[in-house]
């Protein structure tokens, strides 16, 4: 019982804006869109109209000022453009805000500008630079979707790109202060609509603000409708009038009414939350918690990086369906993320390489499955194409037979380097230690540890793998285990060297510190993390198959490619029964069969009751051998939902993570 896959606007290639340079009086240059023939700001002053118009219509200087909630303003903006509003709020409230305060920034924009013009318009003011640099190198792909950057240790900004009322009907959080932008109602009447209010209204906080330069009639009737309060005040400049309000009342959110299984739980204290698991999902969402001044117990049996996170290098990709689905969007965003996200936690790429990865297709069937992928998917080159078998040798440095998908920002991670990495930041302690169970305390939780402490904590946050569901609250939640192996070769100077991570059955990466990792085995059910000469054989036997040439030109070089002479490393992942991760509160598996037994006699008859979950309990798991690139988004997702704030995902992909979507499906089929 997810939302259908029309639920979301088709995943494509936005269109980017088109833009003039104009010479203003002065001789200085200015954007100007040629799509809409209006202007993104005035180089003359339009810092000023800003400061004017949106940030102290919006009392932002005081309101920044008085700002002592534990969650962080948040402003929503119509129509990011050159990004100058926000910047501004950014240096306002660096200006004015306490130290503990945080701001979120939420921006919808159906045309982005590229990264170059955007750059060049920013760079009409030079006291933003640094702050525009850090927006610049973040700058995503024109990809439709919630693109989630980090501007500073405070500041976030989510990019909704697609069209406004769309991404606002979408977007799961609400906003303190709105910066109502977007060209003029005259010049673009198509955003100017009464579901853009609606959707404004419906994600307000009570009380929240507003403040738009125009006073268009259109604008007026539809705030007014959607149950917002205005005024003019004076305008800008030579404009008379501009309006500024605000929603003592936020329309009721009714997205839930058919899932309310899927209503979250209420925010509660999060001063110290434990992690169990510090593998890669639990390490980064100890550290997205650490951001945000949380204090974490990170604990593991093990240590950071140990399990499925403990390899010296895998590989960063994703396989998307042929066809759209909740599951590959959500993959695809995960992609995106990890890329930005090791970008800004690594610049030096000490723990990682974006040296792109190819997916080969090995057999007509993967050829056609990978043709409709590409017909189904208009996406921007710089994010996947096809490639033809010489492409694929030449971007590999060497022979390939098969042509294939190339995924050119994707690559490899060090990703027991990168837990670690994760782990050791301030506000994080790692525990080595086995916790037995968990029992609900007068405030938050009670962990048993196996040596006998009881710990305790505001919330919890389970993260470990195949063991996730090991506990009373979790035991509903169907997690197959999955063993898999890696080889590694140790390689002879002058060895070939591949260039790009190769995927087919298996996958190899290029060579770190001198060894060839590649792999790895999938075997379901099974729990044993012991090394075997087999899978070895195994995973030689698949290497050869993809890479024949890449293989004779390491015997060539004297390479060993023998099973008893390569070293490995195995470890037991989790999946879940419909291959997605779980990433959200932990449902009450007895209240869900209470509340919701009804549905197998009559689905259509949902009940109102909201979801009961085990109060400040969460989990991020079943990520499988994609882990790289989901537990980051997953890590966000849940720090972003515990502390209040809105969500990097669109709703229906957040509905699609939900760790009670199986309890539910099963439900209704009166399992
Ligand atoms: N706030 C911007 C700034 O600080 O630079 C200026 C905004 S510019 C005047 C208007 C922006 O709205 C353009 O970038 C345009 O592409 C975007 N836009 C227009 N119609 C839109 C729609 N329906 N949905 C999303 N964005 C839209």
């Amino acid at each position: 019982m997810t939302a259908s896959a029309d639920a979301l606007p088709p995943l494509c290639r936005l269109e980017s804006a088109h833009l003039a340079w104009r010479q203003e009086g002065d001789g200085e240059e200015a954007p100007h869109s040629t799509t809409f023939d209006d202007v993104y700001f005035s180089r003359h002053d339009g810092r000023a109209e800003t400061e004017h118009v949106f940030i102290a219509a919006n009392r932002l200087p005081e309101r920044f000022a008085g700002w002592q909630a534990s969650r962080p303003f948040v402003i929503g903006e119509t129509g990011f453009g050159t990004g100058l509003n926000m910047l501004c709020a950014w240096a306002c409230f660096d200006t004015h805000a306490p130290p503990a305060a945080r701001l979120h920034l939420v921006s919808t924009e159906k045309f982005p500008l590229r990264r170059d013009d955007l750059a060049r318009a920013l760079s009409a003011w030079p006291d933003l630079a640094e702050r525009a640099a850090r927006l610049v190198a973040q700058w995503p792909e024109p990809v439709a979707g919630v693109h989630r950057l980090w501007l500073d240790a405070r500041v976030t900004l989510d990019l909704h790109f697609g069209d406004t009322s769309e991404r606002l009907a979408l977007l799961d959080g609400r906003v303190d202060a709105w910066f109502l932008d977007g060209f003029a109602p005259a010049k673009n009447p198509e955003m100017w609509q009464p579901a853009l209010f609606a959707a404004m209204a419906a994600r307000s906080r009570p009380g929240a603000t507003l403040a738009t330069f125009t006073c268009a009639g259109v604008v007026k009737r539809g705030l007014a409708a959607a149950g917002f309060s205005w005024r003019k005040v004076p305008g800008f400049g030579r404009k008379r009038e501009m309006l500024a309000g605000e929603i003592d009342e936020p329309a009721a959110d009714r997205r839930r009414e058919r899932t309310p299984w899927f209503s979250p739980p209420a925010p509660s204290r999060a001063r110290h939350v434990a992690v169990i698991g510090a593998g890669i999902a639990g390490a980064s969402t100890a550290a997205a918690l650490a951001r945000r001044g949380v204090t974490v117990t990170l604990i593991d049996r093990e240590g950071a990086g140990s399990g499925g996170s403990g390899n010296a290098q895998g590989a960063l990709y994703v396989k998307l369906a042929a066809d759209t689905n909740f599951q590959s969007r959500t993959y695809l965003a995960g992609l995106l993320h990890s890329c930005r996200w090791l970008e800004a936690l690594d610049p030096q790429r000490e723990l990682w390489a974006p040296c792109g990865v190819l997916q080969l297709a090995t057999s007509a069937k993967e050829q056609a499955r990978q043709a409709r992928f590409l017909a189904h998917h208009p996406l921007p080159e710089s994010v996947v194409r096809g490639v033809t078998a010489d492409q694929a040798s030449r971007l590999a440095g060497t022979p390939i037979d098969h042509a294939g998908l190339e995924y050119p920002q994707a690559g490899w991670v060090r990703p027991a380097a990168l837990c670690a990495r994760l782990a050791d930041r301030p506000g994080i302690t790692l525990r080595r230690a086995e916790v037995l169970d968990m029992t609900p305390a007068a405030e938050g939780w009670s962990l048993t540890l196996a040596d006998g402490e009881q710990l305790a904590a505001d919330q919890v946050v389970v993260a470990s793998a195949s063991l996730a569901n090991g506990f009373t609250q979790t035991a509903s939640l169907p997690l197959q285990p999955v063993r898999g192996q890696v080889s590694r070769l140790t390689l002879p100077p002058g060895a070939p060297a591949l260039e790009r991570v190769i995927c087919a059955g298996g996958y190899v990466s290029p060579a770190l510190d001198g060894t060839l990792t590649f792999g790895a085995t999938f075997a379901p059910r099974e729990t044993e993390a012991d090394v075997r000469e087999a899978d070895h054989a195994a995973n030689l036997a698949e290497l050869e198959s993809t890479l024949p040439a890449f293989v004779d030109a390491l015997r060539d070089a004297g390479a060993r490619l023998d099973p008893d002479h390569l070293e490995g490393r195995a470890a037991v992942r989790a999946a879940s029964p419909d291959k997605s991760p779980y990433a959200g509160p932990v449902p009450d598996a007895e209240a869900w069969q209470a509340d919701y037994a009804g549905l197998a006699k009559d689905a259509t008859r949902v009940p109102e009751a909201p979801g009961r979950h085990h109060a400040g309990l969460w989990i991020s798991a079943a990520h499988g051998s994609r882990g790289l690139a989901s537990a980051p988004l997953c890590a966000e997702l849940l720090a972003s939902r515990i502390c209040d704030e809105p969500l990097p995902l669109e709703q229906p992909l957040v509905d699609h993570l939900h760790p009670g979507r199986r309890l539910i499906r099963d439900l209704v089929r009166g399992k």
